[in-house]
Protein backbone atom coordinates (compact mmCIF):
# COMPACT_ATOMS: atom_id res chain seq x y z
CA UNK A 1 0.00 0.00 0.00
CA UNK A 2 1.12 3.21 -1.07
CA UNK A 3 0.69 6.11 1.98
CA UNK A 4 1.40 9.95 1.55
CA UNK A 5 3.27 9.86 -1.34
CA UNK A 6 3.05 12.48 -3.84
CA UNK A 7 2.91 12.89 -7.18
CA UNK A 8 2.28 15.70 -10.21
CA UNK A 9 -0.89 15.65 -12.87
CA UNK A 10 0.20 17.03 -15.68
CA UNK A 11 -3.19 18.18 -17.37
CA UNK A 12 -3.26 17.37 -21.19
CA UNK A 13 -6.65 18.66 -22.42
CA UNK A 14 -5.57 21.62 -24.27
CA UNK A 15 -2.89 19.59 -26.07
CA UNK A 16 -4.02 15.49 -26.95
CA UNK A 17 -7.30 16.21 -25.67
CA UNK A 18 -8.25 18.35 -28.15
CA UNK A 19 -6.23 17.37 -31.04
CA UNK A 20 -8.70 14.91 -32.29
CA UNK A 21 -11.67 16.69 -32.04
CA UNK A 22 -13.77 17.60 -34.63
CA UNK A 23 -15.35 20.21 -32.09
CA UNK A 24 -12.58 23.07 -33.22
CA UNK A 25 -12.26 25.28 -30.03
CA UNK A 26 -11.91 29.02 -30.09
CA UNK A 27 -8.46 30.20 -28.25
CA UNK A 28 -10.60 32.15 -25.65
CA UNK A 29 -12.23 28.90 -24.94
CA UNK A 30 -8.78 26.82 -24.68
CA UNK A 31 -7.55 29.34 -22.50
CA UNK A 32 -10.36 29.19 -20.48
CA UNK A 33 -9.84 25.58 -19.84
CA UNK A 34 -6.02 25.78 -18.81
CA UNK A 35 -6.95 28.24 -16.87
CA UNK A 36 -9.88 26.53 -15.25
CA UNK A 37 -7.79 23.21 -14.07
CA UNK A 38 -4.81 25.61 -12.88
CA UNK A 39 -7.43 27.03 -10.47
CA UNK A 40 -8.23 23.45 -9.41
CA UNK A 41 -4.57 23.51 -8.59
CA UNK A 42 -2.87 21.71 -11.81
CA UNK A 43 0.44 23.17 -11.94
CA UNK A 44 2.06 21.55 -15.23
CA UNK A 45 0.38 21.48 -18.28
CA UNK A 46 0.51 20.58 -21.92
CA UNK A 47 -1.34 23.25 -23.66
CA UNK A 48 -0.23 23.16 -27.63
CA UNK A 49 1.59 21.47 -30.32
CA UNK A 50 3.36 23.08 -32.50
CA UNK A 51 2.63 21.08 -35.32
CA UNK A 52 1.86 21.50 -39.57
CA UNK A 53 -1.73 23.38 -38.84
CA UNK A 54 -2.71 21.81 -42.12
CA UNK A 55 -2.44 18.34 -40.67
CA UNK A 56 -3.28 19.00 -37.15
CA UNK A 57 -6.06 22.46 -37.42
CA UNK A 58 -6.90 21.98 -34.20
CA UNK A 59 -3.88 23.08 -32.57
CA UNK A 60 -3.08 26.16 -35.38
CA UNK A 61 -3.62 28.62 -32.94
CA UNK A 62 -0.92 27.63 -30.84
CA UNK A 63 1.29 30.63 -30.77
CA UNK A 64 -2.09 32.36 -29.60
CA UNK A 65 -2.80 30.30 -26.91
CA UNK A 66 0.38 30.23 -25.86
CA UNK A 67 0.51 34.29 -25.70
CA UNK A 68 -2.83 34.46 -24.08
CA UNK A 69 -1.85 32.34 -20.99
CA UNK A 70 -1.85 34.13 -17.70
CA UNK A 71 1.67 34.09 -15.66
CA UNK A 72 1.27 32.05 -12.83
CA UNK A 73 3.72 31.34 -10.26
CA UNK A 74 4.94 27.83 -10.26
CA UNK A 75 3.39 26.85 -13.36
CA UNK A 76 5.10 24.91 -15.94
CA UNK A 77 3.45 25.29 -19.38
CA UNK A 78 4.75 22.83 -22.29
CA UNK A 79 4.40 22.38 -25.83
CA UNK A 80 4.67 19.51 -27.99
CA UNK A 81 7.34 19.08 -30.93
CA UNK A 82 8.09 17.19 -33.31
CA UNK A 83 11.23 18.73 -35.40
CA UNK A 84 13.08 21.01 -35.43
CA UNK A 85 11.31 23.47 -37.45
CA UNK A 86 8.15 23.33 -34.20
CA UNK A 87 10.95 23.65 -31.88
CA UNK A 88 11.66 27.01 -33.69
CA UNK A 89 8.41 27.88 -33.38
CA UNK A 90 8.32 26.94 -29.85
CA UNK A 91 11.09 29.00 -28.60
CA UNK A 92 9.87 31.78 -30.34
CA UNK A 93 6.70 32.24 -27.71
CA UNK A 94 7.51 32.19 -23.80
CA UNK A 95 6.42 28.80 -23.92
CA UNK A 96 8.22 27.20 -20.57
CA UNK A 97 8.88 24.02 -21.42
CA UNK A 98 9.47 21.28 -24.60
CA UNK A 99 7.82 18.04 -25.08
CA UNK A 100 9.78 15.96 -27.52
CA UNK A 101 8.72 12.71 -28.83
CA UNK A 102 10.12 9.67 -30.25
CA UNK A 103 8.19 7.06 -31.68
CA UNK A 104 8.76 2.99 -30.71
CA UNK A 105 7.47 1.96 -33.77
CA UNK A 106 8.61 2.46 -37.48
CA UNK A 107 5.37 2.29 -39.62
CA UNK A 108 3.78 4.97 -36.19
CA UNK A 109 6.60 7.27 -36.57
CA UNK A 110 6.93 7.98 -40.11
CA UNK A 111 2.99 8.25 -40.22
CA UNK A 112 3.16 10.26 -37.36
CA UNK A 113 5.47 12.66 -37.67
CA UNK A 114 7.70 11.86 -40.84
CA UNK A 115 10.27 9.66 -38.60
CA UNK A 116 11.43 6.43 -37.88
CA UNK A 117 11.86 5.18 -34.54
CA UNK A 118 15.49 6.16 -34.96
CA UNK A 119 15.33 9.03 -36.66
CA UNK A 120 12.57 10.15 -33.79
CA UNK A 121 15.58 9.47 -31.11
CA UNK A 122 17.95 11.45 -33.42
CA UNK A 123 15.33 14.54 -33.72
CA UNK A 124 14.00 14.55 -29.89
CA UNK A 125 17.62 14.61 -29.00
CA UNK A 126 18.34 17.62 -31.10
CA UNK A 127 15.31 19.19 -30.14
CA UNK A 128 16.55 19.05 -26.43
CA UNK A 129 19.92 20.44 -27.06
CA UNK A 130 17.79 23.48 -28.97
CA UNK A 131 15.54 24.24 -25.74
CA UNK A 132 18.62 24.04 -23.29
CA UNK A 133 20.54 26.02 -25.31
CA UNK A 134 17.56 28.28 -25.09
CA UNK A 135 17.09 28.23 -21.74
CA UNK A 136 14.30 26.57 -21.75
CA UNK A 137 13.31 22.94 -20.09
CA UNK A 138 12.35 19.88 -22.05
CA UNK A 139 11.63 16.66 -21.90
CA UNK A 140 10.79 13.83 -24.00
CA UNK A 141 7.76 11.41 -24.80
CA UNK A 142 8.43 7.62 -25.55
CA UNK A 143 5.08 7.16 -27.83
CA UNK A 144 3.85 3.80 -29.02
CA UNK A 145 5.74 2.37 -26.23
CA UNK A 146 2.95 -0.52 -25.22
CA UNK A 147 2.24 -1.01 -28.81
CA UNK A 148 1.71 -0.07 -32.14
CA UNK A 149 -1.43 0.01 -34.42
CA UNK A 150 0.34 -0.57 -37.97
CA UNK A 151 2.66 -3.19 -35.84
CA UNK A 152 1.20 -4.60 -33.35
CA UNK A 153 3.87 -5.32 -30.54
CA UNK A 154 6.14 -3.55 -29.64
CA UNK A 155 9.50 -4.45 -28.06
CA UNK A 156 10.07 -3.10 -24.45
CA UNK A 157 14.32 -3.36 -24.67
CA UNK A 158 13.63 -1.33 -27.81
CA UNK A 159 11.99 0.98 -25.91
CA UNK A 160 14.35 0.93 -23.28
CA UNK A 161 17.11 1.50 -25.38
CA UNK A 162 15.20 4.58 -26.51
CA UNK A 163 15.08 5.72 -23.17
CA UNK A 164 19.28 4.57 -22.45
CA UNK A 165 19.71 6.95 -25.70
CA UNK A 166 17.49 10.40 -25.45
CA UNK A 167 18.75 10.28 -22.08
CA UNK A 168 22.45 11.32 -22.65
CA UNK A 169 20.80 14.35 -24.40
CA UNK A 170 20.10 15.53 -20.79
CA UNK A 171 15.81 15.57 -20.79
CA UNK A 172 14.02 17.01 -17.36
CA UNK A 173 11.97 13.28 -17.53
CA UNK A 174 11.33 10.76 -19.52
CA UNK A 175 7.67 10.16 -20.50
CA UNK A 176 6.19 6.50 -21.79
CA UNK A 177 3.02 6.83 -23.86
CA UNK A 178 0.43 4.59 -23.93
CA UNK A 179 -0.73 5.95 -26.99
CA UNK A 180 -3.52 3.64 -28.37
CA UNK A 181 -4.59 2.15 -25.37
CA UNK A 182 -3.43 -1.07 -25.30
CA UNK A 183 -0.71 -1.79 -22.27
CA UNK A 184 -2.10 -3.55 -18.99
CA UNK A 185 -0.46 -2.85 -15.41
CA UNK A 186 2.25 -5.97 -15.81
CA UNK A 187 3.38 -4.49 -18.78
CA UNK A 188 3.36 -1.05 -16.95
CA UNK A 189 5.25 -2.46 -14.32
CA UNK A 190 7.88 -4.18 -16.40
CA UNK A 191 8.38 -1.35 -18.92
CA UNK A 192 9.08 1.26 -15.63
CA UNK A 193 11.85 -1.34 -14.56
CA UNK A 194 13.51 -1.50 -17.79
CA UNK A 195 13.57 2.10 -18.28
CA UNK A 196 14.69 2.85 -14.90
CA UNK A 197 17.69 0.41 -15.36
CA UNK A 198 18.11 2.27 -18.59
CA UNK A 199 18.10 5.64 -17.75
CA UNK A 200 18.73 6.07 -13.73
CA UNK A 201 17.68 8.68 -12.15
CA UNK A 202 15.66 10.69 -14.67
CA UNK A 203 12.04 11.52 -13.24
CA UNK A 204 9.47 9.18 -15.21
CA UNK A 205 6.05 10.18 -16.05
CA UNK A 206 3.77 8.25 -17.82
CA UNK A 207 0.72 8.87 -20.43
CA UNK A 208 -1.94 6.67 -20.76
CA UNK A 209 -5.15 6.42 -22.79
CA UNK A 210 -8.47 4.92 -21.20
CA UNK A 211 -9.29 3.10 -24.90
CA UNK A 212 -10.11 -0.65 -23.39
CA UNK A 213 -10.33 0.48 -20.46
CA UNK A 214 -7.45 0.06 -18.33
CA UNK A 215 -6.10 3.30 -18.21
CA UNK A 216 -6.54 4.12 -14.27
CA UNK A 217 -5.19 0.23 -13.51
CA UNK A 218 -2.36 1.68 -15.60
CA UNK A 219 -1.83 4.52 -13.98
CA UNK A 220 -2.19 2.83 -10.28
CA UNK A 221 0.53 0.98 -11.38
CA UNK A 222 2.59 3.56 -12.09
CA UNK A 223 2.22 5.09 -8.94
CA UNK A 224 3.05 2.07 -7.37
CA UNK A 225 6.62 1.94 -9.51
CA UNK A 226 7.46 5.29 -8.69
CA UNK A 227 6.42 7.91 -11.35
CA UNK A 228 6.57 11.72 -10.54
CA UNK A 229 4.02 12.35 -13.11
CA UNK A 230 0.83 11.45 -15.04
CA UNK A 231 -0.78 12.84 -17.66
CA UNK A 232 -4.74 13.17 -18.04
CA UNK A 233 -7.31 15.34 -19.19
CA UNK A 234 -10.17 16.73 -17.98
CA UNK A 235 -13.69 14.86 -18.82
CA UNK A 236 -11.20 12.05 -20.52
CA UNK A 237 -11.38 14.00 -23.74
CA UNK A 238 -9.01 12.89 -26.84
CA UNK A 239 -6.96 10.28 -28.89
CA UNK A 240 -4.66 11.04 -31.72
CA UNK A 241 -5.24 12.31 -35.49
CA UNK A 242 -2.78 9.04 -36.74
CA UNK A 243 -3.71 6.28 -34.31
CA UNK A 244 -7.01 4.59 -35.74
CA UNK A 245 -9.63 4.31 -32.72
CA UNK A 246 -7.94 5.64 -30.07
CA UNK A 247 -9.88 7.32 -27.56
CA UNK A 248 -9.81 9.80 -24.58
CA UNK A 249 -7.02 10.34 -21.96
CA UNK A 250 -7.25 9.14 -18.56
CA UNK A 251 -9.94 11.88 -16.83
CA UNK A 252 -8.13 14.26 -14.87
CA UNK A 253 -11.25 14.03 -12.02
CA UNK A 254 -11.28 10.04 -12.17
CA UNK A 255 -7.16 10.24 -11.16
CA UNK A 256 -7.48 12.47 -8.69
CA UNK A 257 -10.68 10.68 -7.18
CA UNK A 258 -8.49 7.06 -7.09
CA UNK A 259 -4.97 8.79 -5.80
CA UNK A 260 -6.86 11.07 -3.02
CA UNK A 261 -8.38 8.10 -1.74
CA UNK A 262 -5.18 6.08 -1.85
CA UNK A 263 -3.76 9.12 -0.05
CA UNK A 264 -1.09 9.46 -2.92
CA UNK A 265 -1.14 13.50 -2.98
CA UNK A 266 -1.52 15.48 -5.91
CA UNK A 267 -2.22 18.83 -4.65
CA UNK A 268 -5.23 19.12 -7.07
CA UNK A 269 -9.01 20.28 -5.29
CA UNK A 270 -11.21 17.53 -6.88
CA UNK A 271 -14.39 19.40 -6.58
CA UNK A 272 -12.62 22.39 -8.57
CA UNK A 273 -12.07 19.59 -11.36
CA UNK A 274 -15.32 18.27 -11.48
CA UNK A 275 -16.50 21.70 -12.01
CA UNK A 276 -14.46 22.57 -14.81
CA UNK A 277 -15.35 19.06 -16.71
CA UNK A 278 -18.63 19.84 -16.53
CA UNK A 279 -18.50 23.42 -18.04
CA UNK A 280 -16.07 21.32 -20.57
CA UNK A 281 -18.84 18.95 -20.95
CA UNK A 282 -20.70 22.20 -21.92
CA UNK A 283 -18.38 23.47 -24.04
CA UNK A 284 -17.89 20.38 -26.08
CA UNK A 285 -21.26 19.60 -26.72
CA UNK A 286 -21.75 15.94 -25.74
CA UNK A 287 -21.17 13.93 -23.09
CA UNK A 288 -17.62 13.13 -22.10
CA UNK A 289 -15.56 9.69 -21.03
CA UNK A 290 -14.94 11.16 -16.82
CA UNK A 291 -17.13 8.90 -14.49
CA UNK A 292 -16.30 11.25 -11.44
CA UNK A 293 -17.51 14.55 -12.72
CA UNK A 294 -21.15 12.54 -12.82
CA UNK A 295 -20.94 10.68 -9.95
CA UNK A 296 -19.44 12.74 -7.55
CA UNK A 297 -16.94 12.28 -5.09
CA UNK A 298 -17.16 10.58 -2.36
CA UNK A 299 -19.94 10.64 -0.48
CA UNK A 300 -20.27 13.47 2.25
CA UNK A 301 -22.44 12.54 5.65
CA UNK A 302 -25.75 14.70 5.49
CA UNK A 303 -25.95 17.47 7.63
CA UNK A 304 -27.49 16.83 10.70
CA UNK A 305 -30.29 18.91 10.31
CA UNK A 306 -31.41 17.01 6.83
CA UNK A 307 -30.96 13.42 8.40
CA UNK A 308 -33.73 14.30 11.57
CA UNK A 309 -36.19 16.34 9.30
MG1 LIG B 1 -1.88 10.72 -26.25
Amino acid sequence: MVQDRRVEIVEVGARDGLQNESNILSTEAKVSLITRAMDAGIKRLEVASFVNPKRVPQMADAEAVIAALPNRPGVTYIGLVLNERGADRALATGIHELGAVAIASDTFGIRNQGQTADESVEVACAIIAKAKAAGRSAQVTLSAAFGCPFEGEVDPARVADMARRVAKAGPREIAIADTIGVGVPAQVTDLLRRIKEAAPGIPLRVHFHNTRNTGLANAWAAVEAGVTSLDSSLGGIGGCPFAPKATGNIPTEDLVYMLDRSRVETGVNLEGLITSAIWLTDVMGRSLPAMVSRAGGFPQPAAHAAVSA
